[in-house]
Formats: C-alpha cells, sequence, structure tokens
C-alpha cells in the first residue's frame, strides 16, 4: 500500500523565522523552505507557478501550433487557461488574460457541435486512434455538459475572461452559447460528465458575473432530477440519496456522492433534501473505514486510495462546506479525521491535483479556511514546500509520476502551479473547479 505513497517524514510543525536570514544556517533544504517566513516563501512561490505556467503554455499551446486537440479542463487546453486566468488574478498582468481568452476561443471551436458530428468527422478523416477514442468517449459521456470535462467550462471560462476584458459583445455570446447546452436525458449525475458538473459551472458563472445570471428556472429543474434518482436507488442501501456511474455506486469527488453532495449545498434545496443531503454525509462517516479514509464505492473493501477523486481528500472539503452549511460537531470533527489520513497517507507518488500531492494540500487549506487553525495551514504549505523541493527531481528520476498529460491541470504540473499561485493568499485558496 505504501508504494503509492511517500511516508511522511516531515515536522509536525516548524516555526517560521522572522527574516530570511535566520533560515540561511538550515542544511535540509525543505526545512529551511519551512523555516522561511511566509511572504518570502509566497514571493518564491509565485515566482517558480509564473515560470511553470510559461512552461506549461509554450509546451500546451505554442508546440501545438496553437491548435486544440483535447479542449477539456481536466486534461486539455481549458485547464491551461484557467491557470491563465488563475495567474491574470494573482499579478493583474492583461498579456495573461489575453492569452487565456485567446485559448478558450480556440476551445470554443473545437468543442462547438455534437459529439456525434466530432466523432464522425474525425472517423472520416481517420485520424490517430486516440483523438478517435476520444470523440468516442465525448459522445459516450455526453460530455458537452459540465464544466471539468465539457463545453459548459469552455462558456463558462469564456464568459467570465470576457467581463475582464470588459467584452460585452463576446460575454453574451457565451452566456448565450451556455444556455443553449442541452442535459440528455440519460446524463448521468456525478461530477465530471452528469449534472452536477454543470451546476457546477451555473455556480462559476453566478458567482462571477453575478447572481441570476443563470436563473433557477434553468438550474431548480436539474436539481430536482439529481434528488429524484438519488432517492431511486436510496430505496437499495440504507443511505437516503445513492448514485451510479457505469454501475457503480461511487462515494469520491470526481464520479459519486461526494461531488453531488458538495454541489448540492450550493443549491436551493427544500428541507427534506438539505436533511437528506445531511443524512448522506452522516451515513458515509458511519460508514467510512476504521483508518478513517473512505471507500471509492459502495462495495469497495479496499483501503488503499487517498485521492481527491476517490477517497478521504474529496470527502474531506465536502465535509468543510458540511460544516459550514449545516454547523455542529460532527462535520468538523469528520473533515478533520480526513485530514489526518490526507497528512500520512496523501504525500502521493504523483503531481496533480486529481490523484496528486498538489491536490491534497487543498484538503489542509481548506480546513484553514474553515477553522483559521495555523497547523492546518503549516501542513498545506508542507505539501506544497515539498512539491517546490523534491518534485522536479523525483520526477526526472522516476520516482514520482508526472501524469499521462505531463502539463495539464488535473493530472500534471498545471495543478502544482497553480497551487503555488493559491498559496499566495492561503485563506481565499480554493481547489480548482470545485470549491466556489
Ligand atoms: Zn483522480
Amino acid at each position: 500500500m505504501a508504494d503509492r505513497f511517500f511516508i511522511n517524514e516531515m515536522p509536525e510543525f516548524v516555526a517560521e523565522t522572522n527574516d530570511e536570514t535566520g533560515a540561511e544556517g538550515i542544511e535540509d533544504s525543505l526545512l529551511k523552505l519551512l523555516s522561511l517566513p511566509y511572504p518570502t516563501l509566497a514571493a518564491k512561490l509565485k515566482r517558480t507557478a509564473l515560470d511553470l505556467k510559461e512552461t506549461i503554455v509554450t509546451n500546451t499551446w505554442g508546440f501545438s501550433g496553437r491548435c486544440v486537440s483535447d479542449f477539456t479542463l481536466y486534461t486539455g487546453s481549458l485547464g491551461t487557461a484557467f491557470l491563465l486566468f488563475k495567474a491574470y488574478q494573482a499579478t493583474k498582468n492583461k498579456n495573461d488574460l489575453n492569452l487565456c481568452a485567446e485559448i478558450v476561443k480556440a476551445c470554443d471551436s473545437a468543442s462547438s457541435g455534437s459529439g456525434f458530428s466530432l466523432s464522425l468527422s474525425l472517423s472520416l478523416h481517420s485520424f490517430s486512434l486516440t483523438v478517435l477514442i476520444y470523440g468516442f468517449m465525448r459522445l459516450l459521456y455526453s460530455s458537452d455538459v459540465t464544466f471539468i470535462c465539457g463545453r459548459a467550462g469552455v462558456c463558462s471560462l469564456g464568459a467570465i475572461a470576457a467581463k475582464h476584458a470588459g467584452n460585452e459583445q463576446l460575454l453574451n455570446h457565451y452566456l448565450t452559447q451556455f444556455k443553449e447546452i442541452k442535459l440528455p436525458k440519460n446524463v448521468p449525475n456525478e461530477l465530471l460528465y452528469g449534472r452536477a458538473g454543470f451546476l457546477w459551472a451555473c455556480l462559476f458563472i453566478n458567482k462571477h458575473i453575478g447572481k441570476g445570471t443563470i436563473p433557477s428556472t434553468l438550474t431548480g429543474p436539474v436539481v430536482k432530477e439529481i434528488i429524484k434518482d438519488g432517492r431511486r436507488l436510496a430505496s437499495k442501501v440504507s443511505c437516503p440519496l445513492m448514485f451510479e456511474w457505469y454501475g457503480t455506486k461511487y462515494w469520491g469527488a470526481a464520479h459519486g456522492l461526494a461531488g453531488i453532495m458538495h454541489v448540492l449545498m450550493d443549491m436551493e434545496l427544500k428541507p427534506d433534501e438539505l436533511q437528506d443531503v445531511n443524512d448522506t454525509l452522516s451515513y458515509m462517516i458511519k460508514n467510512r473505514f476504521s483508518s478513517g479514509n473512505y471507500p471509492s464505492s459502495e462495495d469497495d473493501g479496499t483501503d488503499c486510495l487517498v485521492h481527491w477523486c476517490h477517497g478521504a481528500p474529496g470527502v474531506a472539503l465536502t465535509l468543510v462546506k458540511a460544516a459550514e452549511v449545516f454547523g455542529g460537531r460532527q462535520f468538523l470533527k469528520a473533515a478533520g479525521d480526513a485530514g489526518e489520513v490526507v497528512w500520512n497517507r496523501g504525500l502521493l507518488k504523483r503531481v496533480g491535483i486529481c490523484h496528486g500531492v498538489s491536490g491534497n494540500a487543498y484538503v489542509f487549506l481548506s480546513l484553514y479556511r474553515l477553522t483559521g487553525n495555523l497547523e492546518f495551514l503549516y501542513r498545506a504549505k508542507a505539501f506544497a514546500c515539498f512539491l517546490l523541493d523534491m518534485a522536479p527531481k523525483l520526477i526526472s528520476e522516476g520516482k514520482m509520476h508526472g501524469g499521462d498529460s505531463p502539463y495539464s491541470l488535473f493530472e500534471g504540473i498545471g495543478g502544482m502551479a497553480y497551487l503555488f499561485l493559491d498559496m499566495i493568499e492561503p485563506s481565499e485558496a480554493r481547489f480548482p473547479a470545485y470549491e466556489l
């Protein structure tokens, strides 16, 4: 089991020195980083993040001749655009905003039309098998609808970038396109390809453009479908809401309960629906592994995944939100317990956001935001410093996996750059495309 993660040998706490010279005598490079005054470390992380951003843009945009083969936020070009938008927020450098808009525009063209027409035209031109499979997967998963893997992400980020650029016409174009996205009847409920991922895009637009931009007349029926589906499957298990994705009752953030509950807590719910969300989360806490980790699905008996997508990290972020929404001790305590699992087993041998160290660091940032407890900030800092100090070397030596899409936001170093930018103002940090 330990081959999935590095044993966490970092100290439980390291006090910061008052000035940079105080850390100079420390030989261990990781300890030295942890001892730096926070503003000095934040400046270092920012510099590294902006350098990484340049590398990522060169590799995902420049070298491809500004062509988009995978438009998604998860592994494709939209992830680069999202990172550029984050960099713009951190530095107010208009070049980043302009390049973000340019990449979104290319993603808009690449994602226009249905999955069917895309896969058909690809097969007619018989491009590589990978591209064919990709087109087929789009068709299979009705992937237009979500923020992370679909066109909904393209239209919402496009609208927000246009708003920041003061381009009203472009803003209206993307909002109109967004409202034309149709949810097929058989669309799943989870976050990456389903209804929850569509609702998240709506929430993101309303947060950045204005309340009611996507009205509840559009989101309400989608919420209703999720609750209806959840209650229908719940009759077969002792949990008030349950969902399936390709026949499996997942629990994690990407495909299961944690992700769906996370989004539902931001929607307008009736009291009985809110109670079902509360009781579903209580069911998960009651039925977690004795280690404090969470199964990846209802029938999963192997306690091995500590990822955002499957396991304690994704659930922890949902429990933090539950503590905010419902109050009381239960969810706060459970979120802290999940955080403990992440500290002990979450220093994964992967770099990314979805199932890597970068994503797991956000558990501590979320707990820090909720509690103000500096020990959580230290833990987030420790994971970030581990990456800053070790990741390039570990990846080049093959001891750490750099991701199948090594420059991507969710699997590659894009996620690490995003985390470093979030560390500049840790109380404002949000897990990308998941925490609002
Ligand atoms: Zn994952």
